[in-house]
């Protein structure tokens, strides 16, 4: 049996469960069903049949995991940052020994290729710890001297959060919002995407087995506009951690206002990459690869619009070309695929839409543009580059979220920053040159949140990650996470010196 066999088997193991059983919400330590009896199907990216049958959730449903969430959270606050230190550790544990399902089920949920999630899988333990470790600090402040009163800040968790996560990457990002909320001392209900909830599902098991307390822990499934929505409105929840569309975002910001919600948000991006003549011909190159055709393009950080210095764009063009002809497509638990199937029809049909807007606009397809329809009944977009493009065109003003890559030139360092920073989005931008004072002008002028120079999207946990104008607002990683999940207080002590105002004596 082959490797790929061999995955296929055990993912249809894995996956039996989700076929015999609907998959239901976990609220209070338990795995429930709906208030109501409706369901609907998750549907593979593979080939769009159904994994099985997930409950649609309510209002009433979403009530019941705020109303877990606030009971458990008196006592999860006061737990001892050092045991919530060792339960999130054990939780990491748990997760590594779950990796190989957790891997299987996700690739097959959402069409992310094998050698990507199993390190996603991985990188969810690391979450946990990373934030496990510091949470017997996080409560701690500063202190701020004045001559005659001392201040002193602490931090206590805001309270219940919501968190809501996209279909991207989905274990990594529930686990990249969950673990620094429970480290710092709050509970959560989270609601994962419907085009991919199984991972979720994994997860609040492992929170069970791992002994987490009956409520801190609640994840709601249903779709977005119902239990997402409600859960930014609902008045137990103190803060909400979005990840998605930047449309959504504005909803969520609308939907949170009358309860004064606390927001961060991840959104969209259509980031660049500048890639200068004095570049590191080879490692630019693959690094341009790597950042819009791994994880199938859908990857907000993803570098999708290419900037190419006008002297150097024929050799670069040329054999970007050859390397995106060259990428294996296929179906995700192959172990040689390096780009499999997008998450849903309707995103495969908007990402097609973009093949017919690049001709319209008049640039070239250089690379792809067309669907794989020969490998099955599954989501399959050819790894599309277009040429010749500008950045007024469609396929360089929207976020396409899939393998495509638009390749604009510019002459002049001036030329390059404006055509990057022309857009509403700004999450992240690449820098690819030897000039030292060059990166550091670019990267000082680039309107992003996150800069990597001569390196593609490089993962530092302490390191603030997050964006600007329509890519979001808050970061996290680090302490910033803990500032957003946690309210500063600050006390002040007199020395018993100063003047107190006298009135009335
Ligand atoms: P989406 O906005 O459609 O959905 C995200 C989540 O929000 C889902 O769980 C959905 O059910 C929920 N939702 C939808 N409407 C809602 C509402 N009115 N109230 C509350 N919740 C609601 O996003 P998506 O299509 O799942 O994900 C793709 C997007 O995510 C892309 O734009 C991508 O750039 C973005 N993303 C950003 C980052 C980042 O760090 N900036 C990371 C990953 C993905």
């Amino acid at each position: 049996m082959s490797i790929y066999e061999e995955n296929l088997e055990r993912a249809k193991d894995y996956l039996a469960r989700f076929k015999t059983e609907v998959t239901g919400h976990y609220i209070n330590g338990a795995m429930t069903k709906s208030s109501s009896n409706a369901s609907f199907d998750n549907l593979t990216p593979v080939d769009n049949t159904s994994l099985g049958k997930v409950v649609e959730g309510t209002v009433e449903d979403v009530d019941q995991a705020c109303a877990a969430a606030e009971n458990a959270f008196a006592d999860w606050r006061t737990m001892p940052g050092k045991e919530r230190k060792k339960l999130l550790n054990h939780f990491a544990d748990k997760i590594v020994e779950r990796a190989d399902e957790i891997a299987l089920v996700e690739s097959m949920d959402c069409g992310q290729p094998l050698r990507f999630m199993k390190a996603a899988a991985v990188r969810g333990a690391d979450n946990f710890r990373f934030f496990a470790d510091k949470a017997p600090e996080a409560r701690n402040g500063q202190s701020l001297h004045q001559d005659e009163h001392t201040n002193f800040t602490v931090r206590n968790p805001i309270g219940p959060v919501g968190v809501i996560t996209p279909w991207n990457t989905p274990f990594m990002l529930a686990t990249w919002k969950i673990a620094p909320a429970l480290a710092a001392g709050c509970t959560v209900v989270h609601k994962p995407a419907e085009f991919s909830p199984l991972t979720a599902m994994l997860l609040a098991e492992i929170s069970q087995e791992a002994g987490i307390p009956a409520g801190v822990w609640n994840t709601v499934n249903g779709f977005g506009e119902v239990v997402g929505k409600r859960i930014t409105e609902h008045p137990a929840i103190k803060a909400v951690a979005f990840v998605g569309e930047t449309v959504t975002g504005s909803h969520i910001m609308q939907q949170g206002a009358p309860t004064l919600k606390r927001v961060h948000f991840e959104l969209g991006g259509k980031n660049p990459v500048m890639v200068f003549d004095d570049a590191d011909f080879e490692r630019a190159l693959d690094a341009v690869v790597f950042m819009i055709y791994s994880l199938n393009g859908q990857r907000c950080t993803s570098s999708s619009r290419l900037l190419i210095q006008k002297n150097i764009q024929g050799p670069f063009l040329e054999a970007l070309q050859a390397r995106v002809k060259n990428l294996r497509v296929g179906h995700p638990l192959d172990p040689e695929t390096e780009v499999g199937p997008l998450i849903h029809r309707s995103h495969f049909e908007k990402v097609l839409s973009f093949m017919s807007a690049a001709k319209n606009e008049g640039a070239s397809i250089a690379a792809g543009g067309v669907a794989r329809d020969d490998l099955g009944a599954g989501n399959y977009v050819a790894p599309t580059l277009f040429t010749g493009a500008n950045n007024q065109m469609k396929i360089a003003r929207e976020e396409i979220f899939g393998p495509v890559l638009t390749a604009i030139s510019f002459e002049t360092e001036e030329e390059a920053i404006r055509i990057a920073n022309d857009t509403p989005y700004g999450l992240s931008g690449y820098i690819w040159t030897n000039d030292s004072g060059r990166a550091l002008r670019m990267a000082d002028r680039l309107d992003a949140g996150m800069v990597w120079v001569n390196s593609e999207n490089n993962r530092n946990l302490p390191s603030p990650f997050g964006g600007v104008k329509s890519s979001g607002i808050g970061r996290d990683g680090g302490d910033y996470s803990f500032e957003f999940y946690m309210e500063t207080k600050n006390i002040c002590i007199a020395h018993g010196t100063h003047k107190v105002p006298v009135l009335g004596r």
